[in-house]
């Protein structure tokens, strides 16, 4: 495959992510052309220009349309606020780009559709930032899931909590707005929508109830402004298999710094897992003596792809922005035409009908199902 041309728009906490991706993937995997870092777009110009030298890119821009126009950019890297997605994103796809967009996918469901439209019509990859889903470890989780591990599922509980917002004082900023979706459910609930999508399939309804723990923040200029967003989220859910689950997602949580604790309960076992361990699992399979039964803790190596594409030692451990590489890798994949283990456009829509139906339900009081 030729090499391909990235550009990149937003260098915040994820542009990074993107950019530290594209730079390792040629290296850490070894079987493919090192992605040329052709044009990065900021805010404004200097922003664009600096980070452009940090991050290894040839041209800046403060101005995202050059990077989107650029006849040498292939790909499309958008690491913006939310509500930048779909305007980017349709722009990206219609001038012949490949798309990989940051979560959630967009802010309302039209504008989610017309991103799905636009990626068809342009038969070019669009996919979504649901870097969990590229761990080692949930990956494993689904082969033992498939493979009957842990027999037929019948219940799964999420826990999705970080503590970024969990200070009063914290200021205003962009996750506050309403312009950048409801809250912990297109922010946090995405990511466990994602996994859950992957392991034990889509969910068909739901029922909801939010809650702002702050009813303003202080703006960094002065005075305080009235949060528009919901910080937490406790969802009830039916799995399309009929499995019952819970999913809570607070990022106002004190003490929780990157936790998405999954537990999955079948007829036969039950398997768990913790963002904040993400180098292991633990499976239960109610097999043997009852006396010597237990959890047992499967710590990630060689043997659960690609780790082994990282380090040649098991149990050391991969990184967040690891996930990011094997994501980049896929994608990679996917526009070589070959099979990927990815969230694209078709199954992000389906996500956020999921988010959608979710704060129906929290506005009804009652339960909603999907589609
Ligand atoms: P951030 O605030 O750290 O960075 C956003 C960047 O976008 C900033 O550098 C900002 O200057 C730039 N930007 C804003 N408007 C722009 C414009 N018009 N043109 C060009 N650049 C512009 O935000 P973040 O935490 O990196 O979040 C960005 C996106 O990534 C969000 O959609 C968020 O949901 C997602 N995210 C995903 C994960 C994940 O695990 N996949 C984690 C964090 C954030």
């Amino acid at each position: 495959m030729k090499s391909l041309g990235i550009g990149l728009i937003g260098t915040g906490y994820m542009g990074k992510c993107h950019a530290l991706a594209w730079n390792a993937v040629a290296p850490t995997f070894g079987d493919v052309a090192r992605p040329r870092l052709v044009h990065l777009g900021e805010a404004n110009e200097a922003l664009a220009r600096s980070k452009a030298t940090e991050l290894g890119f040839a041209r800046a821009s403060g101005d995202w349309r050059r990077v989107v126009e650029d006849p040498e950019v292939d790909l499309v890297s958008i690491t913006t606020p939310n509500q930048f997605h779909a305007e980017m994103a349709i722009a990206a796809l219609t001038a012949g780009k490949h798309v990989w967009c940051e979560k959630p996918m967009a802010t309302s469901l039209a504008d989610a559709t017309a991103m799905l439209e636009a990626a068809e019509a342009s038969g070019k990859v669009a996919a979504l930032g649901y870097n969990y889903i590229q761990n080692p470890a949930t990956r494993h989780m689904r082969r033992l899931i498939a493979d009957g591990a842990i027999g037929t599922v019948n219940h799964v509980r999420v826990e999705m909590d970080e503590d970024f917002m969990a200070d009063a004082a914290a200021p205003f900023g962009w996750k506050s707005e309403a312009a950048s979706g409801y809250g912990a459910l297109d922010d946090f609930a995405v990511h466990p929508l994602s996994l859950l999508t992957i392991l034990v399939g889509p969910l068909a309804s739901v029922v909801v109830d939010m809650a702002k723990p702050y009813a303003e923040r202080p703006l960094a200029s002065g005075g305080s402004r009235a949060v528009e967003t919901h910080d937490i989220a406790n969802i009830l859910f039916r799995l399309q298999s009929g499995a019952s689950g819970s999913l809570l997602v607070n990022r106002s949580a004190w003490g929780r710094k990157g936790r998405i604790a999954i537990q999955i309960f079948g007829s036969e076992g039950s398997l768990l897992y913790d963002q904040e361990r993400m180098n292991e699992l633990q499976l239960f399979q109610a097999r043997g003596p009852a006396a010597e039964q237990g959890f047992r803790t499967i710590l990630t190596g060689t043997v659960h792809p690609p780790y082994d594409r990282f380090i040649p030692a098991p149990g050391h451990g991969l990184g967040f922005n690891d996930l990011k590489v094997i994501e980049a890798r896929e994608l990679m994949r996917r526009i070589a035409g070959e099979p990927a283990h990815l969230i694209e456009f078709a199954t992000g829509l389906r996500i956020e009908r999921t988010v959608h139906a979710m704060a129906r339900s929290h506005e009804t009081r009652g339960w909603v199902d999907i589609d």
